[in-house]
């Protein structure tokens, strides 16, 4: 994928080439990661072993909607890994609201990144109940969905039919064996994609492995 729009960029550390984004709190680190000043401009380096959204660019993503002043609604934050890096992209003028049910990950997410970033907004509720997110206005560019649930493309499809715009890009992490153990993995994805078709034009999808085992991405285009 062409780095057109300096939404991320590959800084030399160590002899080879790394992605990074441009670090929107100089000085803090969320997960260890490395930080590297280039010209007075300070990186963090975005491990793909780590995030998803990073393992999928060096896996060819062809499409990257995050953005200067994008809205993103993100399922499953975590302790907050992806949405530092996509909140160092989308810039002070842009939103995540990110989403996490478990109060222990929930926790570290508010410690270690909610609270120190004026465009992050955690929400702590179940993603099967949008109507419950009062914090989340209008409808967004992006909805990202990393919850690793068996339901979680219906979980998914109701979120982008509260939130995300016409045209917006949907983002789906599906990790094969939490969906069932007993079916090979293209068919799980297959199958998940088909259950898209009617509401999303599908994109693209993206294997994971090495960065991840027993994932894939799959991008796809809410109809208009
Ligand atoms: N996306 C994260 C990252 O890249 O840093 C990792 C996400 S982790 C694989 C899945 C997360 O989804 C867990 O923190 C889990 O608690 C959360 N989760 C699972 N089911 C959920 C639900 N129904 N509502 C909200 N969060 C959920």
């Amino acid at each position: 994928m062409e780095e057109d729009n300096q939404s991320f960029f590959w800084i030399k550390s160590e002899g080879q080439e790394r992605l990074a984004t441009e670090n929107m709190i100089p000085g803090n680190q969320v997960y260890k990661e490395k930080l590297i000043i280039k010209s007075n401009i300070e990186y963090r380096l975005w491990d793909p072993f780590r995030s998803k959204l990073a393992a999928a660019i060096m896996n060819e993503l062809e499409y990257f909607p995050f953005e200067n002043k994008s809205q993103v609604l993100y399922l499953g934050a975590s302790t907050g890994t992806t949405v530092s890096h996509v909140s160092d992209i989308i810039g002070s003028s842009g939103i995540v609201f990110g989403v996490e049910h478990a109060s222990r990950v929930a926790r570290d997410f508010l410690d270690r990144v909610a609270s120190h970033r004026s465009n992050v907004i955690p929400i702590l509720q179940d993603a099967r109940k949008p109507k419950e997110y009062f914090s989340v206005f209008g409808k967004v560019d992006v909805v990202y969905v990393d919850i690793a649930q068996p339901d979680q493309t219906q979980i998914a499809i109701d979120n982008c039919e509260m939130f995300l715009k016409k045209g917006g890009y949907f983002f789906l992490v599906i990790k094969t064996r939490s969906i069932d153990v007993t079916k090979p993995p293209k068919r799980i994805v297959a199958e998940e994609i088909e259950k898209l078709k009617s509401r999303f034009d599908v994109l693209q999808t993206i294997d994971l492995h090495p960065y991840d085992k027993d994932h894939a991405m799959v991008i796809s285009k809410f109809k208009s």
